[in-house]
Protein backbone atom coordinates (compact mmCIF):
# COMPACT_ATOMS: atom_id res chain seq x y z
CA UNK A 1 0.00 0.00 0.00
CA UNK A 2 1.71 3.64 -0.64
CA UNK A 3 1.30 5.82 2.18
CA UNK A 4 4.37 8.74 1.19
CA UNK A 5 4.71 11.40 -1.30
CA UNK A 6 8.29 10.27 -3.84
CA UNK A 7 9.87 13.51 -3.91
CA UNK A 8 11.44 14.41 -7.09
CA UNK A 9 8.28 13.54 -9.08
CA UNK A 10 5.61 16.14 -10.34
CA UNK A 11 3.26 16.42 -8.25
CA UNK A 12 0.24 15.83 -10.52
CA UNK A 13 1.97 13.40 -12.33
CA UNK A 14 2.45 11.50 -9.08
CA UNK A 15 -1.23 12.18 -7.69
CA UNK A 16 -2.27 10.49 -11.40
CA UNK A 17 0.00 7.83 -10.40
CA UNK A 18 -1.69 6.97 -7.05
CA UNK A 19 -4.96 7.15 -8.06
CA UNK A 20 -4.51 5.06 -10.79
CA UNK A 21 -3.16 3.11 -8.24
CA UNK A 22 -6.29 3.44 -5.74
CA UNK A 23 -8.59 2.54 -8.01
CA UNK A 24 -7.02 -0.27 -9.47
CA UNK A 25 -6.25 -1.11 -5.82
CA UNK A 26 -10.16 -0.89 -5.15
CA UNK A 27 -10.85 -2.68 -8.36
CA UNK A 28 -8.77 -5.94 -6.77
CA UNK A 29 -10.40 -5.46 -3.70
CA UNK A 30 -13.90 -5.36 -5.35
CA UNK A 31 -13.36 -7.89 -7.45
CA UNK A 32 -11.58 -10.16 -4.34
CA UNK A 33 -14.74 -9.21 -1.91
CA UNK A 34 -17.02 -10.02 -5.32
CA UNK A 35 -15.35 -13.36 -5.34
CA UNK A 36 -16.00 -14.40 -1.62
CA UNK A 37 -19.36 -13.02 -1.91
CA UNK A 38 -19.81 -15.56 -5.03
CA UNK A 39 -18.26 -17.96 -3.13
CA UNK A 40 -19.99 -18.38 0.29
CA UNK A 41 -23.06 -17.74 -2.37
CA UNK A 42 -22.00 -20.65 -3.90
CA UNK A 43 -21.34 -22.90 -0.70
CA UNK A 44 -24.98 -21.59 0.93
CA UNK A 45 -26.35 -22.95 -2.18
CA UNK A 46 -24.64 -26.30 -2.45
CA UNK A 47 -25.26 -27.03 1.55
CA UNK A 48 -29.02 -25.56 1.11
CA UNK A 49 -31.42 -28.34 2.51
CA UNK A 50 -33.70 -27.38 -0.47
CA UNK A 51 -32.54 -28.14 -4.56
CA UNK A 52 -31.53 -24.87 -6.07
CA UNK A 53 -31.68 -24.71 -10.04
CA UNK A 54 -31.31 -22.46 -12.70
CA UNK A 55 -32.42 -22.93 -15.91
CA UNK A 56 -31.92 -20.60 -19.08
CA UNK A 57 -34.75 -19.30 -21.09
CA UNK A 58 -34.49 -22.55 -23.15
CA UNK A 59 -35.37 -24.78 -20.05
CA UNK A 60 -31.43 -25.75 -20.33
CA UNK A 61 -30.27 -26.67 -16.37
CA UNK A 62 -27.42 -24.03 -15.79
CA UNK A 63 -26.44 -24.64 -12.21
CA UNK A 64 -27.67 -27.84 -10.09
CA UNK A 65 -26.59 -27.92 -6.41
CA UNK A 66 -26.29 -30.56 -4.16
CA UNK A 67 -29.14 -31.19 -2.72
CA UNK A 68 -30.97 -31.28 -5.96
CA UNK A 69 -28.31 -34.38 -6.73
CA UNK A 70 -29.93 -36.10 -3.42
CA UNK A 71 -33.54 -35.53 -4.38
CA UNK A 72 -33.34 -36.42 -8.16
CA UNK A 73 -30.97 -38.54 -8.31
CA UNK A 74 -28.87 -37.11 -11.52
CA UNK A 75 -25.10 -35.47 -10.44
CA UNK A 76 -24.44 -32.19 -11.13
CA UNK A 77 -22.38 -33.38 -14.01
CA UNK A 78 -25.48 -35.34 -15.73
CA UNK A 79 -28.03 -32.61 -15.04
CA UNK A 80 -26.00 -29.48 -16.13
CA UNK A 81 -27.05 -28.53 -19.75
CA UNK A 82 -29.88 -30.94 -20.27
CA UNK A 83 -33.69 -29.68 -20.10
CA UNK A 84 -34.83 -29.57 -17.36
CA UNK A 85 -38.42 -31.19 -18.36
CA UNK A 86 -37.27 -34.22 -19.28
CA UNK A 87 -35.17 -34.58 -16.46
CA UNK A 88 -37.33 -33.86 -13.50
CA UNK A 89 -40.61 -33.11 -14.56
CA UNK A 90 -42.91 -36.05 -15.05
CA UNK A 91 -44.53 -36.56 -18.95
CA UNK A 92 -48.09 -35.78 -17.98
CA UNK A 93 -46.78 -32.30 -16.95
CA UNK A 94 -44.17 -31.29 -19.58
CA UNK A 95 -45.87 -29.65 -22.49
CA UNK A 96 -47.57 -27.62 -19.85
CA UNK A 97 -43.94 -26.74 -18.40
CA UNK A 98 -42.82 -25.91 -21.53
CA UNK A 99 -46.36 -23.96 -23.05
CA UNK A 100 -45.79 -22.14 -19.87
CA UNK A 101 -42.00 -20.71 -19.94
CA UNK A 102 -42.39 -19.43 -23.39
CA UNK A 103 -45.97 -17.80 -22.41
CA UNK A 104 -43.73 -16.16 -20.08
CA UNK A 105 -41.28 -15.02 -22.50
CA UNK A 106 -43.85 -13.68 -24.74
CA UNK A 107 -45.99 -11.75 -22.53
CA UNK A 108 -43.71 -11.43 -19.05
CA UNK A 109 -46.55 -13.10 -17.53
CA UNK A 110 -46.79 -16.59 -15.56
CA UNK A 111 -48.99 -18.65 -13.57
CA UNK A 112 -46.74 -20.55 -11.65
CA UNK A 113 -43.59 -17.84 -10.84
CA UNK A 114 -43.13 -16.03 -7.77
CA UNK A 115 -44.97 -18.40 -6.08
CA UNK A 116 -44.87 -21.77 -3.63
CA UNK A 117 -46.74 -24.63 -5.06
CA UNK A 118 -46.67 -28.30 -4.59
CA UNK A 119 -46.01 -30.27 -7.74
CA UNK A 120 -44.64 -33.77 -8.80
CA UNK A 121 -41.45 -34.06 -9.80
CA UNK A 122 -39.66 -37.76 -11.61
CA UNK A 123 -36.81 -38.92 -9.94
CA UNK A 124 -33.80 -40.50 -11.81
CA UNK A 125 -34.98 -44.04 -10.57
CA UNK A 126 -38.28 -43.30 -12.14
CA UNK A 127 -39.98 -42.42 -9.29
CA UNK A 128 -42.66 -39.60 -8.92
CA UNK A 129 -41.85 -37.14 -5.47
CA UNK A 130 -43.90 -34.88 -4.14
CA UNK A 131 -42.37 -31.53 -4.23
CA UNK A 132 -43.01 -28.00 -3.13
CA UNK A 133 -41.69 -25.53 -6.06
CA UNK A 134 -41.08 -22.02 -6.24
CA UNK A 135 -39.22 -20.29 -9.43
CA UNK A 136 -38.91 -16.52 -10.15
CA UNK A 137 -37.14 -15.26 -13.53
CA UNK A 138 -35.02 -13.09 -13.28
CA UNK A 139 -32.58 -11.11 -16.31
CA UNK A 140 -28.81 -11.78 -16.80
CA UNK A 141 -27.88 -9.23 -19.09
CA UNK A 142 -29.70 -9.29 -21.88
CA UNK A 143 -31.39 -12.85 -21.52
CA UNK A 144 -34.01 -14.28 -18.78
CA UNK A 145 -32.99 -16.98 -16.35
CA UNK A 146 -35.04 -18.79 -14.08
CA UNK A 147 -34.03 -20.02 -10.67
CA UNK A 148 -36.17 -22.52 -8.25
CA UNK A 149 -36.17 -23.43 -5.14
CA UNK A 150 -37.58 -27.03 -4.76
CA UNK A 151 -38.20 -29.13 -1.51
CA UNK A 152 -38.89 -32.78 -1.41
CA UNK A 153 -41.75 -32.87 1.16
CA UNK A 154 -42.46 -36.95 0.95
CA UNK A 155 -41.68 -37.01 4.75
CA UNK A 156 -44.56 -34.34 5.30
CA UNK A 157 -46.62 -35.86 3.19
CA UNK A 158 -46.10 -39.91 4.35
CA UNK A 159 -47.20 -37.89 8.19
CA UNK A 160 -50.25 -36.12 6.97
CA UNK A 161 -50.99 -39.26 5.37
CA UNK A 162 -50.24 -41.62 8.28
CA UNK A 163 -52.46 -38.92 10.44
CA UNK A 164 -55.26 -38.79 8.20
CA UNK A 165 -55.41 -42.91 7.93
CA UNK A 166 -54.73 -42.83 12.06
CA UNK A 167 -57.98 -40.24 12.13
CA UNK A 168 -59.91 -42.12 9.40
CA UNK A 169 -59.72 -44.92 11.67
CA UNK A 170 -60.27 -44.07 14.64
CA UNK A 171 -63.73 -42.73 13.10
CA UNK A 172 -63.94 -46.01 11.73
CA UNK A 173 -63.31 -47.72 14.76
CA UNK A 174 -66.00 -45.17 16.83
CA UNK A 175 -68.77 -45.75 14.39
CA UNK A 176 -68.34 -49.78 14.27
CA UNK A 177 -68.52 -49.64 18.05
CA UNK A 178 -71.62 -47.09 17.88
CA UNK A 179 -73.62 -49.50 15.44
CA UNK A 180 -72.58 -52.28 17.72
CA UNK A 181 -73.73 -50.68 20.62
CA UNK A 182 -76.90 -50.25 18.67
CA UNK A 183 -76.94 -54.45 17.11
CA UNK A 184 -80.37 -55.86 19.31
CA UNK A 185 -78.40 -58.28 21.60
CA UNK A 186 -81.33 -60.44 23.01
CA UNK A 187 -80.59 -62.85 20.22
CA UNK A 188 -77.51 -64.16 20.83
CA UNK A 189 -76.39 -65.66 17.79
CA UNK A 190 -78.07 -63.51 15.44
CA UNK A 191 -76.32 -60.58 17.62
CA UNK A 192 -72.81 -62.58 16.89
CA UNK A 193 -73.28 -62.85 14.07
CA UNK A 194 -73.26 -59.23 13.07
CA UNK A 195 -70.74 -58.23 15.79
CA UNK A 196 -68.11 -60.45 13.97
CA UNK A 197 -69.25 -59.45 10.43
CA UNK A 198 -68.68 -55.92 11.55
CA UNK A 199 -65.62 -56.71 13.31
CA UNK A 200 -63.82 -58.35 10.66
CA UNK A 201 -64.65 -55.37 8.04
CA UNK A 202 -63.25 -52.76 10.45
CA UNK A 203 -60.14 -54.47 10.90
CA UNK A 204 -59.89 -55.97 7.77
CA UNK A 205 -58.87 -59.27 9.14
CA UNK A 206 -59.04 -62.56 7.31
CA UNK A 207 -61.06 -64.71 10.24
CA UNK A 208 -62.82 -64.01 13.11
CA UNK A 209 -63.92 -66.50 15.27
CA UNK A 210 -65.69 -66.59 18.81
CA UNK A 211 -64.81 -69.72 21.28
CA UNK A 212 -66.68 -70.47 24.03
CA UNK A 213 -64.92 -71.90 27.40
CA UNK A 214 -66.79 -75.06 28.88
CA UNK A 215 -67.67 -75.06 32.17
CA UNK A 216 -64.50 -76.39 33.89
CA UNK A 217 -62.80 -73.48 32.25
CA UNK A 218 -60.50 -76.16 31.07
CA UNK A 219 -61.53 -75.96 27.29
CA UNK A 220 -62.79 -73.52 24.56
CA UNK A 221 -65.14 -75.06 21.75
CA UNK A 222 -65.13 -72.59 18.19
CA UNK A 223 -68.57 -71.72 17.74
CA UNK A 224 -68.86 -69.76 15.18
CA UNK A 225 -66.14 -68.31 12.17
CA UNK A 226 -66.59 -65.52 10.42
CA UNK A 227 -64.47 -65.18 7.10
CA UNK A 228 -63.38 -62.16 5.20
CA UNK A 229 -62.77 -64.08 1.92
CA UNK A 230 -66.01 -65.97 1.98
CA UNK A 231 -68.05 -62.79 3.45
CA UNK A 232 -69.67 -65.29 5.26
CA UNK A 233 -70.21 -68.01 8.10
CA UNK A 234 -69.31 -71.38 9.44
CA UNK A 235 -69.67 -73.03 12.72
CA UNK A 236 -66.78 -74.02 14.50
CA UNK A 237 -66.77 -77.44 13.44
CA UNK A 238 -66.67 -78.92 16.86
CA UNK A 239 -62.50 -77.50 16.99
CA UNK A 240 -61.83 -77.93 21.20
CA UNK A 241 -58.34 -76.78 22.72
CA UNK A 242 -57.95 -77.80 25.93
CA UNK A 243 -55.56 -76.01 28.30
CA UNK A 244 -53.03 -78.67 29.04
CA UNK A 245 -52.05 -78.36 25.57
CA UNK A 246 -51.77 -74.46 25.41
CA UNK A 247 -51.09 -72.82 28.72
CA UNK A 248 -49.74 -70.18 28.34
CA UNK A 249 -52.66 -69.33 25.97
CA UNK A 250 -55.19 -69.76 28.19
CA UNK A 251 -53.49 -67.92 31.27
CA UNK A 252 -53.19 -65.50 29.05
CA UNK A 253 -57.03 -65.07 28.46
CA UNK A 254 -57.56 -66.16 32.13
CA UNK A 255 -55.25 -62.74 32.75
CA UNK A 256 -57.39 -60.93 30.52
CA UNK A 257 -54.16 -59.78 28.95
CA UNK A 258 -54.86 -59.71 25.44
CA UNK A 259 -52.90 -61.91 23.07
CA UNK A 260 -51.36 -59.43 20.38
CA UNK A 261 -49.41 -61.53 18.10
CA UNK A 262 -47.57 -59.98 15.17
CA UNK A 263 -45.52 -63.25 14.68
CA UNK A 264 -47.87 -65.58 15.84
CA UNK A 265 -45.51 -68.59 14.77
CA UNK A 266 -42.89 -67.10 17.44
CA UNK A 267 -45.39 -65.32 19.98
CA UNK A 268 -44.93 -67.01 23.76
CA UNK A 269 -48.83 -67.13 23.48
CA UNK A 270 -48.96 -68.63 20.54
CA UNK A 271 -46.22 -70.84 18.84
CA UNK A 272 -47.74 -73.93 20.58
CA UNK A 273 -50.60 -73.66 18.05
CA UNK A 274 -47.67 -73.64 15.18
CA UNK A 275 -47.68 -77.53 13.89
CA UNK A 276 -51.19 -78.04 14.17
CA UNK A 277 -52.98 -74.77 13.33
CA UNK A 278 -50.81 -71.85 12.33
CA UNK A 279 -48.99 -73.42 9.79
CA UNK A 280 -51.92 -75.58 8.14
CA UNK A 281 -54.20 -72.72 7.86
CA UNK A 282 -51.37 -69.82 6.65
CA UNK A 283 -51.94 -67.78 9.77
CA UNK A 284 -49.13 -65.32 10.31
CA UNK A 285 -50.40 -63.01 13.05
CA UNK A 286 -53.32 -63.48 15.58
CA UNK A 287 -54.98 -60.71 17.80
CA UNK A 288 -57.25 -62.64 20.53
CA UNK A 289 -58.95 -61.18 23.50
CA UNK A 290 -61.14 -62.74 26.25
CA UNK A 291 -64.77 -62.16 26.69
CA UNK A 292 -65.65 -62.03 30.40
CA UNK A 293 -69.16 -62.04 31.91
CA UNK A 294 -69.95 -62.23 35.00
CA UNK A 295 -66.90 -62.04 37.02
CA UNK A 296 -65.20 -65.23 34.87
CA UNK A 297 -63.80 -65.50 31.11
CA UNK A 298 -66.44 -66.92 29.14
CA UNK A 299 -65.18 -67.13 25.47
CA UNK A 300 -62.71 -66.10 23.41
CA UNK A 301 -62.60 -63.37 20.14
CA UNK A 302 -60.08 -64.63 17.92
CA UNK A 303 -58.24 -62.80 15.36
CA UNK A 304 -56.48 -64.06 12.58
CA UNK A 305 -54.77 -62.72 9.89
CA UNK A 306 -53.68 -65.42 6.56
CA UNK A 307 -51.03 -64.58 4.52
CA UNK A 308 -49.19 -61.15 5.13
CA UNK A 309 -48.28 -60.91 8.68
CA UNK A 310 -50.34 -57.67 10.61
CA UNK A 311 -48.62 -55.37 13.15
CA UNK A 312 -51.13 -54.84 15.56
CA UNK A 313 -51.74 -51.31 16.74
CA UNK A 314 -52.63 -50.17 20.20
CA UNK A 315 -55.72 -48.39 18.47
CA UNK A 316 -56.24 -51.87 17.04
CA UNK A 317 -56.46 -53.75 20.23
CA UNK A 318 -58.29 -51.41 21.90
CA UNK A 319 -60.72 -51.74 19.60
CA UNK A 320 -60.66 -55.93 19.80
CA UNK A 321 -61.38 -55.46 23.41
CA UNK A 322 -64.26 -52.96 22.65
CA UNK A 323 -65.76 -56.17 20.54
CA UNK A 324 -65.37 -58.53 22.70
CA UNK A 325 -67.12 -56.16 25.65
CA UNK A 326 -69.86 -56.66 22.79
CA UNK A 327 -70.23 -60.02 22.84
CA UNK A 328 -70.39 -59.95 27.11
CA UNK A 329 -73.13 -57.48 26.79
CA UNK A 330 -75.11 -59.85 24.10
CA UNK A 331 -74.16 -62.75 26.26
CA UNK A 332 -76.28 -60.72 28.99
CA UNK A 333 -78.83 -59.43 27.14
CA UNK A 334 -79.80 -62.61 26.01
CA UNK A 335 -79.70 -64.38 29.10
CA UNK A 336 -81.93 -61.71 30.26
CA UNK A 337 -84.33 -62.19 27.78
CA UNK A 338 -84.06 -65.97 28.05
CA UNK A 339 -85.08 -65.60 31.89
CA UNK A 340 -88.05 -63.02 30.59
CA UNK A 341 -88.97 -65.56 28.60
CA UNK A 342 -89.49 -68.12 31.08
CA UNK A 343 -91.10 -65.75 33.50
CA UNK A 344 -93.50 -64.99 30.53
CA UNK A 345 -93.97 -68.91 30.09
CA UNK A 346 -94.57 -69.90 33.65
CA UNK A 347 -97.13 -67.15 33.82
CA UNK A 348 -98.46 -67.82 30.17
CA UNK A 349 -98.67 -71.45 31.32
CA UNK A 350 -100.37 -70.38 34.99
CA UNK A 351 -103.04 -68.19 33.46
CA UNK A 352 -103.92 -70.68 30.81
CA UNK A 353 -104.09 -73.49 34.03
CA UNK A 354 -106.42 -70.92 35.78
CA UNK A 355 -108.38 -70.60 32.65
CA UNK A 356 -108.87 -74.35 32.30
CA UNK A 357 -109.83 -74.22 36.04
CA UNK A 358 -112.76 -71.89 35.11
CA UNK A 359 -113.45 -73.53 32.08
CA UNK A 360 -113.97 -76.73 34.04
CA UNK A 361 -115.76 -75.47 36.87
CA UNK A 362 -118.47 -74.22 34.13
CA UNK A 363 -118.21 -76.98 32.10
CA UNK A 364 -118.74 -79.52 35.23
CA UNK A 365 -121.25 -77.76 36.70
CA UNK A 366 -123.65 -77.15 33.73
CA UNK A 367 -122.71 -80.90 32.38
CA UNK A 368 -122.98 -82.06 35.86
CA UNK A 369 -126.27 -80.17 37.04
CA UNK A 370 -128.43 -80.97 33.93
CA UNK A 371 -128.18 -84.98 34.34
CA UNK A 372 -128.19 -85.15 38.43
CA UNK A 373 -131.29 -83.09 38.61
CA UNK A 374 -132.39 -85.00 35.55
CA UNK A 375 -131.82 -88.19 37.42
CA UNK A 376 -133.40 -86.83 40.42
CA UNK A 377 -136.33 -85.88 39.48
CA UNK A 378 -136.70 -89.10 37.62
CA UNK A 379 -135.55 -91.31 40.84
CA UNK A 380 -137.86 -88.93 42.69
CA UNK A 381 -141.23 -89.63 40.68
CA UNK A 382 -140.43 -93.02 40.53
CA UNK A 383 -140.15 -93.37 44.48
CA UNK A 384 -142.97 -91.48 44.91
CA UNK A 385 -145.73 -92.45 42.24
CA UNK A 386 -143.83 -95.71 40.84
CA UNK A 387 -146.51 -97.64 41.15
CA UNK A 388 -148.75 -95.68 39.83
CA UNK A 389 -146.85 -95.14 36.38
CA UNK A 390 -147.47 -97.27 33.96
CA UNK A 391 -144.37 -99.55 32.24
CA UNK A 392 -143.71 -97.32 29.37
CA UNK A 393 -143.14 -94.12 31.70
CA UNK A 394 -141.33 -96.09 34.08
CA UNK A 395 -139.17 -97.50 31.25
CA UNK A 396 -138.58 -93.51 29.60
CA UNK A 397 -137.31 -93.15 33.01
CA UNK A 398 -134.89 -95.43 33.37
CA UNK A 399 -133.56 -94.79 30.10
CA UNK A 400 -133.32 -90.99 31.01
CA UNK A 401 -131.42 -92.38 34.09
CA UNK A 402 -129.29 -94.41 32.03
CA UNK A 403 -128.65 -92.22 29.49
CA UNK A 404 -127.08 -89.47 31.98
CA UNK A 405 -125.50 -91.79 34.06
CA UNK A 406 -123.60 -93.00 30.56
CA UNK A 407 -123.10 -89.29 29.57
CA UNK A 408 -121.16 -88.30 33.30
CA UNK A 409 -119.59 -91.45 33.25
CA UNK A 410 -118.42 -90.91 29.98
CA UNK A 411 -117.35 -87.24 30.47
CA UNK A 412 -115.27 -88.50 34.03
CA UNK A 413 -113.75 -91.36 31.36
CA UNK A 414 -112.30 -88.52 29.27
CA UNK A 415 -111.36 -86.15 31.98
CA UNK A 416 -109.20 -89.66 33.15
CA UNK A 417 -107.85 -90.32 29.81
CA UNK A 418 -106.70 -86.96 29.42
CA UNK A 419 -105.24 -86.95 33.18
CA UNK A 420 -103.15 -89.77 32.07
CA UNK A 421 -102.30 -88.03 28.41
CA UNK A 422 -101.20 -85.00 30.23
CA UNK A 423 -98.96 -86.91 32.84
CA UNK A 424 -97.43 -89.17 29.75
CA UNK A 425 -98.99 -91.85 30.55
CA UNK A 426 -101.18 -92.72 27.31
CA UNK A 427 -99.37 -96.14 25.78
CA UNK A 428 -98.49 -96.16 22.48
CA UNK A 429 -98.81 -99.53 21.25
CA UNK A 430 -98.93 -99.91 17.33
CA UNK A 431 -99.73 -103.17 15.97
CA UNK A 432 -101.08 -104.32 12.43
CA UNK A 433 -104.47 -102.76 11.99
CA UNK A 434 -107.41 -103.13 9.61
CA UNK A 435 -108.34 -99.19 9.34
CA UNK A 436 -111.12 -99.54 6.98
CA UNK A 437 -112.97 -102.69 9.52
CA UNK A 438 -112.27 -100.59 12.98
CA UNK A 439 -114.41 -97.57 11.06
CA UNK A 440 -117.03 -99.84 10.46
CA UNK A 441 -117.45 -100.54 13.43
CA UNK A 442 -116.95 -96.85 14.97
CA UNK A 443 -120.03 -95.78 12.55
CA UNK A 444 -121.74 -98.44 13.62
CA UNK A 445 -121.59 -97.68 17.20
CA UNK A 446 -121.93 -94.18 17.34
CA UNK A 447 -124.24 -93.87 14.25
CA UNK A 448 -126.86 -96.80 14.93
CA UNK A 449 -128.22 -97.92 11.41
CA UNK A 450 -131.72 -96.87 12.88
CA UNK A 451 -130.33 -93.24 13.58
CA UNK A 452 -133.05 -91.35 11.03
CA UNK A 453 -131.42 -88.48 10.99
CA UNK A 454 -127.53 -88.70 9.62
CA UNK A 455 -126.15 -90.62 6.74
CA UNK A 456 -122.34 -91.74 7.19
CA UNK A 457 -121.15 -92.31 3.88
CA UNK A 458 -117.26 -94.16 4.11
CA UNK A 459 -115.09 -93.69 1.31
CA UNK A 460 -111.56 -95.78 1.24
CA UNK A 461 -108.80 -95.31 -1.16
CA UNK A 462 -105.75 -98.07 -1.09
CA UNK A 463 -104.98 -101.19 1.38
CA UNK A 464 -106.26 -99.86 4.42
CA UNK A 465 -105.08 -103.38 6.22
CA UNK A 466 -102.12 -103.98 8.05
CA UNK A 467 -101.34 -100.88 8.85
CA UNK A 468 -99.23 -100.15 12.14
CA UNK A 469 -101.27 -97.95 14.28
CA UNK A 470 -102.94 -98.38 17.71
CA UNK A 471 -106.13 -99.47 18.01
CA UNK A 472 -107.57 -98.27 21.34
CA UNK A 473 -105.95 -94.93 20.66
CA UNK A 474 -107.33 -94.59 16.65
CA UNK A 475 -110.63 -95.85 18.19
CA UNK A 476 -110.31 -92.68 20.51
CA UNK A 477 -109.67 -90.44 17.58
CA UNK A 478 -112.32 -91.81 15.20
CA UNK A 479 -114.85 -91.80 18.14
CA UNK A 480 -114.60 -88.50 19.10
CA UNK A 481 -114.36 -87.12 15.55
CA UNK A 482 -117.48 -88.78 14.90
CA UNK A 483 -119.74 -88.36 17.57
CA UNK A 484 -118.74 -84.23 17.33
CA UNK A 485 -119.89 -84.53 13.38
CA UNK A 486 -123.14 -86.32 13.94
CA UNK A 487 -123.73 -83.93 17.70
CA UNK A 488 -122.77 -80.20 15.75
CA UNK A 489 -125.25 -81.51 12.84
CA UNK A 490 -128.43 -81.08 14.84
CA UNK A 491 -130.24 -80.56 11.64
CA UNK A 492 -128.76 -84.26 10.55
CA UNK A 493 -127.06 -84.35 7.22
CA UNK A 494 -124.32 -86.50 5.78
CA UNK A 495 -120.99 -87.09 7.51
CA UNK A 496 -118.53 -88.58 5.06
CA UNK A 497 -115.77 -90.50 6.61
CA UNK A 498 -112.68 -90.88 3.97
CA UNK A 499 -109.46 -92.64 4.60
CA UNK A 500 -106.56 -93.52 2.35
CA UNK A 501 -102.74 -93.63 1.90
CA UNK A 502 -100.32 -91.31 0.56
CA UNK A 503 -97.05 -91.00 -0.28
CA UNK A 504 -96.80 -88.86 3.20
CA UNK A 505 -99.35 -91.41 5.60
CA UNK A 506 -102.65 -92.17 6.66
CA UNK A 507 -105.61 -89.73 5.78
CA UNK A 508 -108.08 -89.47 7.99
CA UNK A 509 -110.84 -87.15 7.07
CA UNK A 510 -114.46 -86.48 8.79
CA UNK A 511 -116.80 -84.01 7.26
CA UNK A 512 -119.91 -82.85 7.94
CA UNK A 513 -122.36 -80.00 7.04
CA UNK A 514 -123.41 -79.04 10.67
CA UNK A 515 -123.24 -75.41 12.82
CA UNK A 516 -119.41 -75.41 11.90
CA UNK A 517 -116.74 -73.39 14.22
CA UNK A 518 -116.35 -69.90 14.71
CA UNK A 519 -112.77 -69.25 12.55
CA UNK A 520 -111.54 -67.20 16.00
CA UNK A 521 -112.52 -70.55 18.02
CA UNK A 522 -110.21 -72.87 15.98
CA UNK A 523 -106.58 -71.74 17.37
CA UNK A 524 -107.87 -73.01 20.80
CA UNK A 525 -110.11 -75.93 19.72
CA UNK A 526 -107.32 -78.48 20.85
CA UNK A 527 -107.45 -77.05 24.79
CA UNK A 528 -109.28 -79.18 26.98
CA UNK A 529 -112.51 -77.96 28.13
CA UNK A 530 -112.70 -75.30 25.54
CA UNK A 531 -115.44 -75.24 23.44
CA UNK A 532 -116.33 -72.97 20.23
CA UNK A 533 -119.26 -69.92 21.28
CA UNK A 534 -121.58 -71.33 19.13
CA UNK A 535 -122.60 -74.70 20.70
CA UNK A 536 -125.69 -73.23 22.26
CA UNK A 537 -126.99 -76.05 23.87
CA UNK A 538 -125.09 -78.90 22.45
CA UNK A 539 -124.08 -80.39 25.51
CA UNK A 540 -120.34 -81.30 25.46
CA UNK A 541 -117.20 -81.17 27.42
CA UNK A 542 -114.17 -79.83 25.43
CA UNK A 543 -111.71 -82.52 26.10
CA UNK A 544 -112.66 -84.90 23.17
CA UNK A 545 -110.55 -83.19 20.72
CA UNK A 546 -107.70 -82.58 23.29
CA UNK A 547 -107.79 -86.29 24.03
CA UNK A 548 -107.88 -86.97 19.82
CA UNK A 549 -104.62 -84.31 19.82
CA UNK A 550 -103.17 -86.30 22.27
CA UNK A 551 -103.68 -89.71 20.38
CA UNK A 552 -102.46 -87.96 17.30
CA UNK A 553 -99.37 -86.37 18.60
CA UNK A 554 -98.23 -90.02 19.91
CA UNK A 555 -98.65 -91.49 16.36
CA UNK A 556 -96.24 -88.72 15.28
CA UNK A 557 -99.00 -87.02 12.99
CA UNK A 558 -100.82 -83.91 12.56
CA UNK A 559 -104.20 -82.67 12.14
CA UNK A 560 -106.13 -79.91 11.34
CA UNK A 561 -109.46 -77.96 10.66
CA UNK A 562 -111.27 -76.71 7.76
CA UNK A 563 -114.88 -74.91 9.07
CA UNK A 564 -116.05 -71.45 9.56
CA UNK A 565 -119.53 -70.69 11.48
CA UNK A 566 -122.74 -72.57 9.96
CA UNK A 567 -120.28 -74.26 6.73
CA UNK A 568 -119.73 -77.53 8.30
CA UNK A 569 -116.56 -79.06 9.38
CA UNK A 570 -113.62 -81.00 8.15
CA UNK A 571 -111.20 -82.70 10.49
CA UNK A 572 -108.00 -84.73 8.67
CA UNK A 573 -105.56 -86.51 10.54
CA UNK A 574 -102.45 -87.41 8.83
CA UNK A 575 -100.25 -90.12 10.37
CA UNK A 576 -96.54 -90.95 8.76
CA UNK A 577 -96.06 -94.09 7.03
CA UNK A 578 -93.06 -94.80 9.09
CA UNK A 579 -95.12 -95.18 12.30
CA UNK A 580 -97.40 -97.52 10.38
CA UNK A 581 -95.13 -99.92 8.88
P1 LIG B 1 -117.16 -81.30 23.23
O1 LIG B 1 -117.34 -82.31 24.27
O2 LIG B 1 -117.53 -79.93 23.65
O3 LIG B 1 -117.71 -81.68 21.92
P2 LIG B 1 -114.55 -81.48 21.96
O4 LIG B 1 -113.22 -81.35 22.56
O5 LIG B 1 -114.83 -82.76 21.27
O6 LIG B 1 -115.58 -81.18 23.12
O7 LIG B 1 -114.72 -80.33 20.97
C1 LIG B 1 -114.35 -79.05 21.35
C2 LIG B 1 -115.24 -78.02 20.68
O8 LIG B 1 -114.98 -78.01 19.28
C3 LIG B 1 -116.66 -78.30 20.78
O9 LIG B 1 -117.22 -77.86 22.00
C4 LIG B 1 -117.23 -77.56 19.59
O10 LIG B 1 -117.36 -76.21 19.88
C5 LIG B 1 -116.16 -77.71 18.57
N1 LIG B 1 -116.37 -78.83 17.62
C6 LIG B 1 -115.74 -80.00 17.58
N2 LIG B 1 -116.13 -80.73 16.54
C7 LIG B 1 -117.06 -79.99 15.89
C8 LIG B 1 -117.86 -80.18 14.70
N3 LIG B 1 -117.77 -81.30 13.98
N4 LIG B 1 -118.68 -79.18 14.35
C9 LIG B 1 -118.77 -78.06 15.05
N5 LIG B 1 -118.05 -77.81 16.19
C10 LIG B 1 -117.21 -78.76 16.58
Amino acid sequence: MVTQDHKGVMPNLRDTVRQDEASRLASELTQQALLQHGERIRSMVESAHDAVITIDEHGIIESWNGRAEVIFGWRSDEALGQPLSRLIIPEAFRQAHDEGMARFLQTGAGRVLNRTMEVTALTKAGKEVPVELSIWPFRAGSRYMFGSFIRDVSARHQTETRLRMQAEQAIRFRDSLLDLSRLPKTDFNMALDGILRRDADTLQVSRVSFWRFQPAQKSIVCERVYRADAGDFTDGEGVVLYERDYPDYFAAMASARPVVADDALHHPDTRAFAQEYLLPNGVVSMLDTGIWFQGRVAGVLCHEQIGTAHAWSLEEVDYAVAVAGKISLALESSLRAQAEQETLRALTREKELSEVRARFVSIASHEFRTPLSAIKSSVELLKHYGDRLDPAEKAEMFDTIERYVKRMTEMLDQVLQLGKADAGRMEFTPRPLDLEALLRQVIEEVVPRNAPRHRVELRSEGDLRGLHLDERLLRNITTNLLSNAVKYSPDGGVVTVFAGRDGSGVILRIADQGIGIPVADQERLFESFYRARNVGSISGSGLGLAIVKHAVDLHGGSIGVESGSGRGTAFTVVLPLTATE
